[in-house]
C-alpha cells in the first residue's frame, strides 16, 4: 500500500552524474515504465529508490523518507543482471526473499515457506526447485530472480529490465503475470522497460529518459510518439497500430554509430 514519490533525485558516482533532478510520483497499485537507452540512468534511479546508492533529493514512501537500509520491507528490486551466488538451490534462493522478515537466526515460518512456495509455482518454476541457481540459463535465472523478489511481499516492486533475457513467449507471460499480482497486491510498480511495445501495452505512466535527466513523462499515448523517441534513441521510430488497437513501436532506421 505505498504510493513512491521522487523529488529532484540527482546521484553521481564519483564524477560522473548518472541521474539529474528526477521527479516522478508514483501512486499506489500504478505501474511506471522507464524508458531511455543505454546509460540513461534508469538502472541508477531504481537504486536510488531502492536505497542502494546515495543520492541528493528525496524519496518517500506514504510520504516517509525510510532510511536506505530499512527499505527492503517495503521495496523489493529485482536488478538488471542477478548474479546467482553458487551451491545454492532455486528454492533456497527463493527463500532469500525472505530475508526481511526473518529475526536474526529465526527459522523460516509456515507464511515464509508458503509465499516461496507460491512465487515457485506462478512463475511456472516447480520443476526447478532443486536445481542448482548457478547453472541455470539467463531467462530461467531472470524468472527464478522475479520469484525472489515476489517472496519478499513488499508493496513497491522495482524491475531493471525484466525481461530482456526472456523469449518473446515468456516475455508476454511474465509481464501479464506481474501484472496479475499487482492488480492482486495493489503493488506499487517501476520497471525500466527495454521492449517499448511492452512498456505501452502494460504501464499507466512513462518516463523517457536520456542523459540522466526526464525528457518526458506522461501517458503512453502521450510519450511513446516518434517525436519523442526519435531524438532519444537516434533513431527514425514508427508507432504502428496492431490489430488488438494496441501500438507496435519499431524503429525504421538507426541515426547511430556504435
Ligand atoms: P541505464 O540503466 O539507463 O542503462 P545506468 O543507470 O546503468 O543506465 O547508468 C547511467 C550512467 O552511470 C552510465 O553512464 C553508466 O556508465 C554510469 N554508471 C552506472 N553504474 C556505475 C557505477 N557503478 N560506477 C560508475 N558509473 C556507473
Ligand atoms: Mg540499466
Amino acid at each position: 500500500m505505498t504510493r513512491v514519490t521522487v523529488t529532484d533525485v540527482s546521484v553521481s558516482y564519483r564524477d560522473r552524474v548518472a541521474v539529474e533532478g528526477v521527479s516522478l510520483d508514483v501512486e499506489q497499485g500504478h505501474w511506471i515504465g522507464l524508458v531511455g537507452p543505454n546509460g540513461a540512468g534508469k538502472s541508477t534511479l531504481l537504486r536510488a529508490v531502492a536505497g542502494l546508492v546515495d543520492y541528493s533529493g528525496e524519496v518517500t514512501f506514504d510520504g516517509v523518507a525510510v532510511p536506505n537500509a530499512e527499505r527492503s520491507k517495503t521495496v523489493a528490486l529485482l536488478p538488471q543482471n542477478p548474479v546467482m551466488p553458487t551451491g545454492m538451490t532455486v528454492g533456497e534462493y527463493v527463500l532469500l526473499g525472505r530475508t526481511a522478515h526473518l529475526s536474526w537466526l529465526a527459522a523460516e515460518t509456515d507464511h515464509d515457506r508458503a509465499m516461496v512456495g507460491e512465487s515457485i509455482e506462478r512463475l511456472d518454476l516447480l520443476d526447478f526447485a532443486g536445481r542448482p541457481v548457478d547453472e541455470l540459463s539467463g531467462g530461467e535465472a531472470q524468472r527464478v530472480a522475479l520469484a525472489r523478489a515476489l517472496a519478499q511481499e513488499s508493496s513497491v516492486l522495482l524491475l531493471d529490465e525484466p525481461t530482456s533475457a526472456l523469449d518473446i513467449g515468456h516475455e508476454l507471460a511474465v509481464l501479464e503475470l506481474v501484472n496479475e499480482i499487482r492488480c492482486e497486491r495493489m503493488l506499487t510498480v517501476v520497471a525500466a522497460m527495454h521492449n517499448l511495445t511492452a512498456a505501452g501495452r502494460i504501464a499507466d505512466h512513462v518516463l523517457v529518459m536520456a542523459n540522466g535527466a526526464t525528457e518526458a513523462i506522461g501517458t503512453p499515448a502521450e510519450v511513446l510518439t516518434s517525436e519523442v523517441l526519435g531524438p532519444v534513441f537516434g533513431a527514425d521510430i514508427s508507432v504502428l497500430d496492431a490489430p488488438d488497437g494496441t501500438r507496435v513501436i519499431v524503429p525504421l532506421r538507426s541515426g547511430h554509430s556504435i
